[in-house]
Parts: structure tokens; C-alpha cells; sequence
């Protein structure tokens, strides 16, 4: 165990990447509520980079602070990211690798969204974020529909683009889709990495046909430190945003979408969401009582003798 660790301290340190040499920019209100006073959960992450995380005290919503400018984030993605990836896990992981695994989670995934389906008959969907399109490919042709991938990385838009999607290499915050209209949305490993998740939502409420479905998946936060037993195991710096079920739903109920189905995945970790639009609630944040408790557990954690 010790000698993985010192391999993986070694790869990480040969990518000669200084985060803390780059750009950032602190946050001063919560992205969720609007709140103004947060805690420090962490100091560090899981690649041991000097990155703060903190959780809004009123909504319990959990986020790195300061976190990268959305340029430091562009040159991370274009040289860093996959490299990252592939030395803290010992194997090569880029674009085509993780082809197989987006086909199973595609596989998957479809048999939950496709009662949903059933129920209408859509023709057009948006992938947001869309990575390589492997997920709206399949998504595609089960049902169908007319798929178009956005997402700011043009390489991985590329393949996309080869499995016959009409991709927009792009922000969906920035891009003009003028007067269209999409019946499915999907946001698939994707909610983590962005960084405005309200903006985001508020776009895909004006994206979506009136009885359009979302789609929305998280990597649920509080699993991820309980499986690891560790919080600092838990954070990246891939992450801006660490989403529980609890945030989550209050995220989709404060910008307009009813949830009608929840799922966590085979692997426990991941968390899916298919919603319709409906009235947005501003009051379904979390209880003051349900951060306070999610704070303990927290502090219960990172007290624990660690595992090894
Ligand atoms: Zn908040």
C-alpha cells in the first residue's frame, strides 16, 4: 500500500503541474443559495494539491474556494486533466479509454430513462457536455432522436462528431441557440465539472420543449467520503462542486424542474436524476438542521484514525 502511494506521489509530481501557481478566484456567495458563510471542510485533495473546499453553512452546499478561473480550468482540460487522471490511477485513461466505460454507463443509463420515453415521442435531444458523444450515440438510437453534443473540449467533440452527432464545440452558458428547442436534455457526468451550476440550470429551462425530460446525474459527495472514509480522498480539483442527494434536488426544485425518478447507479456513487419542468420553488433549500448534521459526519470522518 505504501509503495502504491509513493508510485502515484512520484507520477503525480512528474506532470510538473503548479496549482497553486494558477489563477483563481475566491467566492464570496454560495451558487446555490446565496449564502454568504461557509466552513472549510478540506485543505487538500486527492492528487495532495493545496485546494480549499468549503460548504455553504445555510444550504450545506460543498464547493472548492478559492477555485481556477474558467481559463485556468480551459488549459487544465486541454493538457492536464487525462494525464492527471492516468498517473493518480497507474493507467492510461483519455479519450479512447474511456470509450468502453461510457458504453456500459450508456447501456445503463438508457433502461432508466426509457419508461420516460415511452410516454411521449421526442425527436431532438441535447447532450451537454458531451465528451466523445458515446452516451448520446446510443441515447440516439434507441430512441430515435436527433442528437447534438456541446462541450467545450474540440478534441473530444471530434469523435463525437464521427458517430454521425452535430456537435457545437462550445459553453452551453455562452453559446446562442437562438429559438431552438430540445425534448430530451441530458447532463451526464458533467454536473461536477461545471462552474455555475445555477446558470446552467436556468439555460437548460429555456433549452428544453415544454414537455421536455432532463436528465442529470451527480458523483453523491457524501458516499464518496464514506466509501473512502477520508474527505480530502473525496475532493479533486477536476471537481469545482461535491453534490449530495440533498443539494441536488434542491438545486433541480429552486430552478424549475420537478424530479420524478431518482436512481443510484450499480456502483452506489453516482446518483441519477430524469425531471420535467414545473414551478420553481426558491424555498426547497436544505434545513440549517441537515447541514449541521452532514457537518458532524464530516468532522466524525476526518477525525477517524485513518484507514490504511
Ligand atoms: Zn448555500
Amino acid at each position: 500500500m505504501a509503495t502504491v502511494s509513493a508510485d502515484r506521489k512520484e507520477r503525480i509530481a512528474a506532470l510538473d503541474y503548479d496549482y497553486a501557481a494558477q489563477p483563481k478566484q475566491p467566492l464570496t456567495s454560495c451558487n446555490l443559495c446565496g449564502g454568504s458563510q461557509f466552513v472549510i471542510l478540506a485543505h487538500r485533495d486527492r492528487y495532495r494539491y493545496p485546494a480549499q473546499t468549503h460548504a455553504c453553512r445555510r444550504c450545506g452546499l460543498v464547493f472548492l474556494n478559492p477555485r481556477m478561473t474558467a481559463e485556468a480550468y480551459g488549459r487544465f482540460y486541454e493538457g492536464i486533466y487525462r494525464p492527471l487522471v492516468s498517473a493518480f490511477h497507474g493507467r492510461l485513461i483519455d479519450a479512447r479509454t474511456i470509450q468502453a466505460e461510457q458504453r456500459e454507463y450508456a447501456v445503463e443509463r438508457a433502461e432508466f430513462i426509457r419508461p420516460f420515453i415511452r410516454s411521449f415521442t421526442p425527436k431532438t435531444m441535447l447532450d451537454i457536455g458531451g465528451s466523445t458523444g458515446v452516451v448520446a450515440a446510443h441515447f440516439a438510437q434507441e430512441f430515435g432522436l436527433d442528437g447534438t453534443v456541446i462541450d467545450p473540449a474540440p478534441l473530444e467533440v471530434e469523435h463525437a462528431q464521427r458517430l454521425g452527432l452535430e456537435t457545437i464545440a462550445d459553453l452551453v452558458e455562452q453559446h446562442d441557440f437562438g429559438t431552438r428547442r430540445f425534448d430530451v436534455v441530458i447532463i451526464c457526468q458533467t454536473v461536477d465539472h461545471l462552474l455555475d451550476v445555477s446558470g446552467t440550470l436556468a439555460r437548460v429551462r429555456q433549452l428544453l420543449s415544454d414537455n421536455g425530460l432532463l436528465f442529470i446525474d451527480i458523483v453523491d459527495f457524501r458516499a464518496a467520503y464514506l466509501r473512502n472514509w477520508s474527505v480530502e480522498d473525496a475532493i479533486k480539483i477536476d471537481h469545482p462542486y461535491y453534490l449530495t442527494e440533498r443539494t441536488m434536488i434542491a438545486y433541480l426544485r429552486s430552478s424549475g424542474f420537478d424530479v420524478l425518478r431518482s436512481d443510484y447507479a450499480a456502483d452506489h456513487l453516482h446518483v441519477s436524476y430524469v425531471c420535467r419542468l414545473g414551478m420553481a420553488d426558491v424555498k426547497a433549500m436544505s434545513s440549517a438542521a441537515s447541514v449541521e448534521e452532514m457537518l458532524r459526519e464530516v468532522r466524525f470522518v476526518q477525525n477517524a484514525p485513518h484507514r490504511m
